[in-house]
């Protein structure tokens, strides 16, 4: 199988069980730690991780045990969210759009446009 198909094995349980996560496209999955909340992160193609703030640590089926042994837990973890700057940003650019609309109000646009010339200056690599 190849690197990406085994990320792909990872993605699909966190998918299926409606836990947060986040891919970077590569060798990093984030998602909450099932014990404590904290994020954690699982090498993609190993499935490991560790978590640095209760110290628990397994893999993809270590994971799945947790739940087959604790399955009232799933519902708090489905309720933890990974921080995703991409999914931050589209509710901050629905809701001005919204308010711009409800309030008939064009400031809310400016504003929004300020914010992306403001993303669009930090994500400027220094030359
Ligand atoms: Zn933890």
């Amino acid at each position: 199988m190849s690197k990406l198909g085994k990320a792909y094995v990872a993605l699909s349980f966190f998918k299926k069980l409606k836990i947060d996560y986040k891919f970077d496209g590569g060798l990093f999955i984030e998602f909450p730690c099932f014990h404590c909340g904290n994020k954690l992160t699982m090498e993609a193609v190993t499935t490991l991780w560790v978590c640095s703030e209760c110290a628990n640590k397994g893999n993809i089926i270590t994971l799945h045990q947790f739940l087959e042994n604790q399955p009232g837990k799933q519902k708090n973890i489905q309720k933890q969210k990974i921080y995703n700057p991409r999914r931050e940003f589209t509710e901050i650019t629905n809701k001005l759009r919204r308010s711009a609309t409800k309030y008939e109000d064009e400031s809310f646009l400016t504003l929004l446009k300020k914010i992306e010339t403001l993303i669009e200056f930090h994500e400027k690599k220094p030359s």
